[in-house]
């Protein structure tokens, strides 16, 4: 069956049953940087490392009141995983995308994207250190990118596929070719889809090809940050990887997404005008990026993929399969404010999915009451 949409945006009930499961949340929290311990930045966040409804984030707010006295206020978030500091790409890969790349086989897609603010962690995540151009010491260090390209050949031969690579950026509203110098992309739509015109898809032949391949589109990127002070942060980078049965047509795609600062969206007064109008860009991506996944949980008629560029990009994504986000955050009290919008923000596309599906795939959970308070919580996991 395939994805079925027509230009207008509409989708079928039939398309809505292929859903496998609701989106995937989890949150990832990184280890406090040397430069974090030299600002005297303490650790505000504690996890608890179990598996939903029992996985649980808790952000350790500190407050200064009027007197002069402090207080902390604690604030409780629930997702699907939550990964401690200790957690590394390793084991993320092994319970998030691993269980999802089979899915492949059957002609599904199966996408991972990191959400957060500049500095916590996502492109370590996706791409190991330094944007895949570091090299990666060890298993826990190479990115979810490399790991998946392993898996994914082995998939492909079974199922007799060949594997195309592409490697996209969407900075300032325009979509560049990181594989191909960063050549303009056009975005057409036809019968319904969303065409690249003039993407380049390079067929791999094997999983080092493939990172021969990437390593040209990973120093695309990360020069470019080099050059301009960061300008990756501000950029959202589209790694692809899909799988074309010749005889069949099949087709099925992976997807990774490693998303702009989130941050860039917060007004900052004191920025440039172009800054600030950069910031508003990335902020109307991340709203429409959370306002299409609303709609595709509350079966609503109507998918607004058309109103972003990153939505256009990402429809494939949401092609019956599976979809994880892993929102990343670093740990200390001198990014509060932003840790607390992220939290908030993944928290609210956890509520959407699992109002539609009620737990999370092998998550499971459900029927089961999400604890309120960290003490209930506690109560819970000593009654396990
Ligand atoms: P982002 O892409 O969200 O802006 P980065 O991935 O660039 O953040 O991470 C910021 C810094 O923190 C980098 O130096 C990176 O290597 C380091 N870092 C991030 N996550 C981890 C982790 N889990 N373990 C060790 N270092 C990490
Ligand atoms: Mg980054």
């Amino acid at each position: 069956m395939q994805w079925v949409e027509s230009w207008k945006g509409r989708r079928t009930a039939q398309a809505l049953a292929e859903w496998d499961a609701p989106i995937q949340v989890c949150v990832r929290k990184r280890p406090i940087s040397k430069k974090e311990a030299g600002k005297k930045g303490f650790d505000i966040i504690t996890t608890t490392t179990a598996v939903h409804p029992h996985a649980c984030a808790f952000l350790h707010e500190p407050k200064l009141s009027l007197d002069r006295s402090r207080s902390i206020v604690t604030h409780p978030f629930h997702f699907d995983k939550v990964f401690d500091e200790y957690a590394g790409n390793d084991l993320i890969f092994q319970t998030t995308l691993q269980p999802a790349i089979p899915k492949l086989k059957e002609g599904k897609n199966v996408s991972l994207f990191c959400y957060g603010a500049t500095g916590s962690g996502k492109t370590h995540t996706v791409f190991g250190p330094e944007g895949g151009r570091g090299s990666a010491t060890t298993a826990a260090d190479i990115g979810l990118y490399h790991y998946a390209c392993s898996q994914v050949f082995g998939v492909a031969a079974e199922m007799g596929a060949d594997v195309f690579v592409s490697f996209l950026e969407i900075y300032s509203g325009k979509v560049v070719d990181l594989l191909n110098n960063r050549q303009h992309i056009n975005l057409l739509e036809q019968n319904g889809n969303f065409i690249f015109q003039g993407l380049r898809e390079s067929h791999a032949s094997s999983v080092q090809h493939c990172l021969q391949i990437m390593a040209v589109g990973t120093a695309t990127r990360t020069t470019q940050a080099t050059d301009s002070n960061s300008t990756s942060s501000r950029s959202h980078a589209i790694f692809r990887l899909e799988l074309r049965v010749p005889h069949t047509g099949t087709t099925s795609l992976l997807t990774l997404i490693d998303l702009a600062g989130s941050e860039r969206g917060v007004d900052n007064p004191s920025a440039s005008a172009a800054v600030r109008r950069e910031g508003a860009a990335i902020n109307k991506s991340l709203l429409a990026l959370k306002e299409c996944i609303r709609s595709l949980h509350v079966n609503s008629n109507y998918v607004p993929f058309r109103s972003n560029k990153l939505t256009c990009v990402l429809r494939d994504c949401f092609r019956a399969g599976t979809c994880i986000m892993v929102l990343n955050v670093a740990p200390t009290n001198l990014t509060v404010e932003q840790t607390m919008s992220c939290l908030h923000y993944a928290n609210r596309i956890k509520e959407y999915s699992h109002a539609a599906g009620g737990g999370s795939g092998d998550a499971g959970g459900g029927g089961v009451p999400l604890p309120a308070t960290a003490e209930d919580l506690l109560a819970q996991l000593s009654a396990l």
